[in-house]
């Protein structure tokens, strides 16, 4: 029988390295917890990407240094739209989808 750092040294998980690429190509799963959503591109329709960050206020993006962001994320249609209703004050409905009529 394997004596107990014999047995630690087996347990331990290794660290594996890929690419930014690789790591975009991975299947995106909504950040709600117990959700569990996962979909080939957050780009699909429906799903919105959140991004918290600590900071100064940043009008452009690239300009929030990483370490300030906080949580980067993608949220399943249905938690969007819980979030949306729920947790912030109404600016618009930059959320919701308007029916068109030009
Ligand atoms: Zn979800």
């Amino acid at each position: 029988m394997a004596n107990r750092h014999e047995r630690r040294r087996a347990a331990k998980l290794f660290t594996e390295k890929m690419s930014v690429q690789e790591f975009i190509s991975l299947p995106s799963m909504c950040a709600w917890a117990g959700c569990g959503k996962t979909i080939e591109s957050p780009d699909s329709e429906g799903w919105s990407k959140m991004l918290l960050y600590k900071g100064k206020t940043q009008p452009d993006i690239r300009h929030i240094h990483p370490a300030d962001m906080q949580r980067d994320c993608v949220l399943c249609p249905e938690h969007s739209r819980h979030l949306d209703e729920n947790l912030m004050i109404d600016i618009g409905g930059r959320l919701r989808v308007f029916a068109g009529t030009a």
